[in-house]
């Protein structure tokens, strides 16, 4: 097959992983950088170029889309799939899982557990909020943070409220969520490729932090999943419409609740924890379901 992997730098360890995998598997890869590909429109139809020239078409594109890239590279995945080609993520869901308000209203909608949220941009009241999650102690998050960056636990009711009004004064969109304290620091990403989850790990926040962010100093390890977890992740990812996505749960009392699905996730830190070759499943899945017939995403 002709594969093309789109990203920002070839050199990133996903990356260089998903290249070695495809070529292992006999397939002729092309490392295309989503900002130096054109979008060209004709009456003869849609065309992608790079370096001044026409692509082929593609059998499979594998979106690496980053986040501060999303709007440029949506276009080009959307040019991508007009052009005939499967793409393993489809546009509408990796925009859908970049918007936090779109995704958590998909995730309710479809019945999947989620931690209580709230979201307002510039609420009459912080008071309602809070009590919209069940009072405090809450989490506060910034709709735009990554990384665990705009991630704060208030303790109390003065605390969430001069959080909520910081992060107002910003003009930030800003998402209000209980607090689930039984997590204890930690999460757990599950590795969805298809129908199958192929690999989890359970990240666990520093000393005395409630985030578990790998880059917040957080550490991985493998981790067996419940059937619950399994199916709410397969859910989760059919509910967004992605074929692959790092999912995100809390364990709580009441079951696994989704924090959020990463259309475009690391390899890094699951294939390490876990030894296993989550690239290797992601091109075997593209070689069985990336064919002419496949109905796009
Ligand atoms: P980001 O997208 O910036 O990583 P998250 O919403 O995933 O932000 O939050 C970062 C981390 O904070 C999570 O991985 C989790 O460990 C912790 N966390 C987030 N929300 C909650 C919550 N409602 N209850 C308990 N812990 C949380
Ligand atoms: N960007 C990587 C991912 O989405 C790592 C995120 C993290 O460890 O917090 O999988």
């Amino acid at each position: 097959m002709r594969i093309a992997v789109l990203t920002r730098n070839a050199s990133l360890y996903s990356t260089k992983r998903l290249i070695e995998a495809a070529e292992e598997k006999g397939h002729e890869v092309h490392v295309l950088d989503t900002l130096r590909c054109t979008a060209h429109l004709t009456a003869s139809g849609p065309e992608v170029h790079l370096h001044g020239e026409k692509l082929e078409k593609f059998d499979a594109v594998i979106p690496r889309i980053g986040a501060s890239i999303t709007f440029y590279g949506l276009a080009m995945v959307r040019q991508f799939e007009a052009t005939g080609a499967w793409c393993l993520n489809g546009s509408v869901g990796i925009q859908r899982s970049r918007d936090k308000l779109r995704s958590h209203q998909l995730l309710a909608k479809a019945g999947i557990g989620l931690p209580l949220t709230a979201f307002a941009h510039d609420p009459e009241s912080a008071e309602d909020l809070i009590r919209a999650v069940g009072g405090p102690p809450v989490i506060v998050k910034l709709l735009e943070g990554t990384q665990g960056v705009g991630v704060v636990l208030c303790e109390t009711k003065k605390a969430a409220e001069s959080v909520i009004q910081a992060f107002r004064g910003m003009k930030a969109y800003l998402l209000v969520q209980e607090f689930v304290k039984e997590a204890g620091g930690a999460d757990v990403r599950l590795l969805v490729v298809g129908d199958k989850v192929v690999a989890s790990m359970v990240r666990q926040g520093a000393e005395g932090e409630f985030r578990s962010n790998l880059h917040r100093g957080g550490s991985a390890y493998a981790t067996k999943i419940t059937p619950a977890e399994r199916k709410t992740a397969v859910a989760a990812c059919k509910a967004l419409s992605l074929r692959v996505g790092g999912v995100d749960i809390l364990r709580s009392d009441r079951g696994p609740l989704v924090l959020e699905v990463n259309s475009s996730p690391g390899l890094e830190g699951v294939e390490k924890a876990t030894e296993i070759d989550v690239a290797g499943k992601i091109i075997d899945y593209i070689d069985k379901q990336a064919t002419p017939k496949a109905p796009a995403y």
